[in-house]
């Protein structure tokens, strides 16, 4: 296969590209770089079937060689960065998977939207299956994330029902592993970098907040399940095992061997309270469960950020 994958010089896009360079695929990458990095796909640029292009996606954009896919991940993901670009990414929920889509549909190639577990809001329903609309304010600091992505659904939406495309949607949950930024702002990053350099971990509020954390291997192959597949979805990817925030925390200083405090620090405004996938669907229609269990993959996480890290483990007394 000839894939597109829109931004795939961050976090989550760069190891798809590693998975589909890997299984024989050719690959073009592109990404303008506004939350991604080039380090993370580097070591790929000699790969005559891999190729970066450095374009933002919500300019009109197209290529002349045939493509047989798209993967649309081109979004800034993290809290302090969508708040951080705020216009650029409602820009890139509606003008860039609008561009993805298109492209897609003049290659008669299938499109798969990386959409995410916002589109619940704070939910009411819990755990959360596919069937549920969401409790998102419209107005709120985290509204240009959770309505583009929402706006990007219903674009894809649209795409298959009235133009017959081949469209999948996605609803990623909390995904951490290497390669995401030290300073990126999403709790497993942060506390990781924390612990490693000896400073307080800062949770926010009580800490009795919940997520259900997934690590990048296991996503990865949900979004390659979800591209060699048919199904329109939305399919829920993440890994059900919901924990705390401040149960995380423990957690990372155990997997550390960190002897950092805890420090408390504001709840953000419309935090969701908690948060877990119900998964059947992706297992029934993908065939795909997650396998790596949380203490696990932040061992592997936290091996990865101590080659970044220079500063040393503060040892626990
Ligand atoms: P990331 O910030 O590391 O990756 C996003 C990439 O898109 C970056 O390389 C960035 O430079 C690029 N990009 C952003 N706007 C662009 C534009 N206009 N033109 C070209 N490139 C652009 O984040 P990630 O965690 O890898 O997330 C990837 C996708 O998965 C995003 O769409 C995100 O919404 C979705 N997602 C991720 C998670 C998660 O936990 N990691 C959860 C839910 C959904
Ligand atoms: N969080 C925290 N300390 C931090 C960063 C985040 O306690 O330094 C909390 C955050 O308020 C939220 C949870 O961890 O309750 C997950 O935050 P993240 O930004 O990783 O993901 P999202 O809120 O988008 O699910």
């Amino acid at each position: 296969m000839r894939v597109l994958v829109m931004g795939g010089s961050g976090f989550l896009g760069s190891h798809l590209c590693d998975v589909l360079i890997a299984r024989g695929d050719e690959v073009v990458c592109v990404d303008n770089l506004c939350t991604g990095n080039e380090a993370n796909i580097a070591h790929l640029r000699g790969s005559p079937r891999f190729r970066f292009v450095p374009a933002d996606v919500t300019d009109h954009f197209d290529f002349t060689e045939p493509l047989d896919a798209v993967a649309d991940l081109a979004c800034p993901a993290s809290p302090p960065d969508y708040q951080r670009l705020p216009l650029e990414t409602l820009a890139a929920g509606s003008h860039g998977t609008e561009n993805g889509l298109r492209v897609a549909r003049r290659h008669g190639a299938r499109f798969v939207l990386a959409s995410t577990s916002e589109v619940y809001g704070d939910p009411e329903i819990h755990p959360q299956t596919e069937d549920y609309w969401g409790h998102v304010n419209p107005i709120g600091p985290r509204s240009m994330y959770d309505e583009g992505k929402r706006y990007a659904e219903a674009v894809a939406s649209t795409y298959r029902r009235t133009l017959g495309a081949d469209v999948g949607i996605v609803r990623i949950f909390n995904t951490y592993g290497p390669r995401m930024r030290p300073d990126d702002g999403r709790v497993v990053s942060t506390f990781i970098t924390q612990a490693l350099s000896g400073t307080p971990l800062t949770v926010h509020g009580d800490g009795s907040q919940t997520r259900s954390f997934c690590y990048v291997d296991d996503l990865v192959a949900g979004l390659v399940a979800m591209l060699d597949a048919a199904e329109p979805g939305p399919v829920n990817l993440g890994n059900p095992n919901e924990r705390t925030v401040a149960e995380l925390a423990q957690l990372v200083l155990d997997v550390t061997g960190s002897a950092s405090p805890i420090r408390y620090a504001p709840l953000p405004v419309d935090d969701p309270v908690r948060r877990r996938p119900v998964v059947d669907r992706a297992r029934d229609r993908l065939g795909w469960t997650p396998r790596v269990p949380l203490d696990d993959g932040l061992r592997r996480t936290a091996d990865w950020f101590r080659t970044r890290i220079p500063v040393p483990v503060a040892p626990r007394s």
